[in-house]
């Protein structure tokens, strides 16, 4: 009798652009767990969160261009979730959904702004297993160097393809800059951005508007941004299940009240 192997399909996205070096990096070393296709968008997306397209066309274009080898790869004009929701649907729907490895980390607050975890949750939103990969970035404007996240990124694939993860979970996971001490499994920090918004005049004598923002947060050894600050490859388990059920309790005897009915 003939075995079967069963071979696993992985997705990969990311909000950097399909030129990106980190998501090069990414599908080069998820090729041994599967069959990777690459779906990314076109130009570089990051910070557009879990926006979707539907007031326009979407092109899903086969770009040999990009440098995959022998890995079939798409670009989409759209944000990283459109990439996601035509990826899984136009192609074999995946065992895995990854996105990234972003250029630059994901942490605490960036949670909700970053297109590189919403592509992975874009993927746990049609029930596929999905993991978001970021890393941090270089002092000096050096160069990212991915050999160690790339290496670990296949193998926490690996175990997400072996075991799955919960109902409505996402992981969030972050490479420090260099040679990883280890790894953490973590909390979110309450790292954000002090929002400082710059004025300017165009040519015309226009103002225009940047958005510039001061980081803030505190790093812990349990939370993402203690654990790269300190060198250790952070992975951060994500429910995403909003509803505040205890203060649910409180409106439901709260709101009667408000109704103006005895
Ligand atoms: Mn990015």
């Amino acid at each position: 009798m003939k075995s079967e192997v069963i071979r696993k399909t992985i997705l990969v996205a990311n909000d950097d652009g399909i030129f990106a070096t980190g998501i090069k990096a990414l599908a080069l070393a998820l090729k041994p767990l599967g069959d990777v296709y690459v779906v990314a968008p076109e130009m570089e997306q990051s910070g557009v969160g879990h926006g979707i397209t539907f007031r326009r066309p979407l092109r899903f274009k086969h770009t040999e261009s990009a440098g995959f080898g022998d890995i079939p790869a798409y670009r989409v004009d759209g944000t990283p979730a459109d990439c996601v929701a035509l990826g899984i649907r136009l192609l074999p729907r995946p065992d895995l959904v990854v996105s990234g490895i972003n250029l630059g980390q994901n942490l605490g607050d960036d949670f909700t702004h970053s297109g590189t975890v919403s592509a992975a949750v874009e993927g746990v939103h049609n029930g596929i297993p999905a993991i978001a990969f970021s890393q941090m970035f270089p002092p000096n404007g050096d160069k990212f160097d991915f050999t160690h996240g790339a290496e670990y990124a296949a193998r926490v694939a690996a175990m997400v393809l072996e075991h799955g993860l919960p109902h409505r979970t996402v992981l969030s996971v972050n490479f420090p800059h260099g040679t990883p001490k280890g790894v953490r499994v973590t909390e979110l920090s309450d790292h954000g951005f002090d929002d400082n918004i710059l004025e300017r005049d165009d040519p015309s004598g226009q103002k225009y508007y940047w958005v510039d923002g001061t980081p803030h947060g505190h790093g812990e050894p349990f939370n993402d941004l203690g654990a790269v600050k300190e060198g250790y490859i952070s992975v951060t388990p994500v429910q995403l299940e909003f509803t505040a059920r205890e203060y649910m309790r409180v409106l439901e005897g709260v709101l009667p009240a408000l109704e103006g009915r005895d």
